[in-house]
């Protein structure tokens, strides 16, 4: 599917919702596709992308930059503590903020630097045991325990388990958004992110429904 078939759903999901026109951000998940796609996605206009991986963004994306203007860059896989400085001088947004040594690590560096990429907090709504996240019961403890530290907190986010009804964790993160006062809410990928954006979606994280099927699946 290009990149306006992606844009037009996301627009009519948004005006289904009975949501303002422009109110969900496609972020282009952009992890293990050929360079070739990406660029095609580029060359359309699109400028929003999501990687997994600290050093896989690394390569592909200087080259980029350099050619295209704009580009905003988010973080959507684990960061490792030994990453972080890598990490916040290539992202603009990190997506998945999910404990609390990262948290300081991540308020240390911001100091130090002055600026700090925008964060959410992901949220382990299936309190999956293999899963990265911060789980549901200490979500509100940590929302204040990141704010405290001066960290500019945008949103949630969340991945639903795999065999369970996305809706029910969709509504689970946009309650926990309400009750804090946190504003974004990145949730939904390729197969579920209408959904996302009936519950309030403000990110939505698609990849291979946009540049098609990744070549390995990363783990
Ligand atoms: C890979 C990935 C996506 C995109 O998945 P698709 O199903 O290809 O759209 C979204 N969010 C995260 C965190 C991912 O790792």
């Amino acid at each position: 599917m290009g990149l306006s078939d992606i844009i037009a759903r996301i627009d009519a999901a948004t005006a289904r919702a009975g949501r303002a026109p422009g109110s969900v951000a496609l972020v282009a998940v952009s992890k293990v596709q050929p360079p070739e796609r990406v660029e095609a996605v580029l060359a359309a206009g699109h400028r929003l992308f999501g990687e997994n991986r600290v050093q896989e963004a690394a390569g592909r994306w200087p080259p980029f930059q350099a050619r295209f203007d704009g580009i905003g860059l988010h973080l959507i896989g684990p960061l490792q503590t030994n990453k972080a400085r890598q990490a916040v001088e290539m992202f603009d947004v990190i997506e998945t903020l999910d404990r609390p040594k990262l948290a300081t690590t991540l308020a240390r560096l911001a100091d130090e630097r002055g600026t700090s990429p925008e964060v959410f907090i992901q949220v382990n709504t299936g309190a999956e045991p293999q899963k990265a996240g911060i789980l549901p019961d200490d979500t509100d403890a940590f929302v204040a325990e990141v704010r405290k530290l001066g960290l500019p907190l945008v949103g949630l986010m969340c991945i639903p388990p795999v065999d369970e009804d996305p809706a029910t964790h969709f509504a689970m993160l946009a309650d926990m958004a309400a009750r804090n006062g946190v504003s974004g809410l990145s949730m939904g990928m390729s197969s579920d992110f209408e959904i996302a954006i009936a519950h309030g979606a403000t990110h939505v994280r698609v990849g291979s429904a946009l540049f098609g099927d990744r070549a390995y699946e990363l783990v």
